[in-house]
């Protein structure tokens, strides 16, 4: 069993699949090279697609693959109306959310407090909409929950400047933010149907989490690919 959860969505162009990983599988750039590419194999295997990765810079940079070119582009979201590539996006805390147009486009973009407060998902969904893509969806992936995710009270200011659904606190009452409701909020105010996968990394053992495991911590993905 690769993943966590697993969907399948019929669009104009064939079936999109939409899958999140957990801890059974490391994806993150400081795995063992071993472990990531076993990882990537099964991935490959499970989907029948080329995994592509992007290298994450907590910017709000799309990037188009139309093949599966081994570039590992500096991104925080993949979206592409081709057939054969599973886009990843990778994460430990962050937001992972995966996007399907009923046209057949897809996107996978990682968001976390800088994506979010930038704009990564719209920016995403901006990009889809100049390929053309109709009747989007968003599944939006395991993260950690605005009752867990501290930060410095400046720090809530900031992002909820911008994104004022993502201010939160902690469940012991200290400033906090909600990355999920900030991405969801994104999403509803595009007019995006959102289903929420669920589950908080930090609390939950089965996911990959930076706030518990610190720099050792392994990425869980989400991935999105169509099948003609
Ligand atoms: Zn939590």
């Amino acid at each position: 069993m690769t993943f966590l959860f697993h969907d399948t969505v019929p669009v104009a162009t064939g079936t999109v699949s939409v899958a999140f990983t957990d801890r059974r599988l490391d994806l993150g750039d400081n795995a063992d090279p071993a472990v990531r590419g076993a990882a990537l194999a099964e991935i490959a295997a499970e989907t029948g697609a080329t995994p592509y990765l992007m290298h994450q810079v907590h910017g709000t940079a799309v990037h188009v693959p139309d093949g599966a070119d081994g570039a590992f582009p500096d991104a925080d979201a993949l979206v592409t109306g081709a057939a054969g590539l599973a886009l990843l996006a990778r994460a430990a805390d962050c937001v992972p959310v995966l996007l399907v147009a009923d046209s057949g486009e897809v996107g996978a973009v990682h968001a976390g407090r800088e994506g979010v407060r930038r704009g990564v998902v719209p920016a995403a969904l901006r990009r889809l909409d100049e390929l053309g893509a109709t009747g989007l969806r968003a599944w939006v992936g395991p993260h950690i929950c605005g009752a867990c995710y501290e930060v410095p009270e400046e720090m809530r200011a900031e992002v909820a400047a911008e994104v004022p659904a993502t201010a939160a606190t902690t469940s012991w009452g200290t400033p906090a933010l909600d990355l999920g409701a900030g991405v969801r909020a994104q999403l509803e105010a595009a007019g995006v149907a959102v289903a929420e996968v669920g589950g908080c990394t930090r609390e939950d053992e089965a996911l990959h989490s930076h706030r518990r495991d610190g720099a050792a911590a392994g990425r869980l993905a989400g991935v999105v690919w169509r099948t003609p």
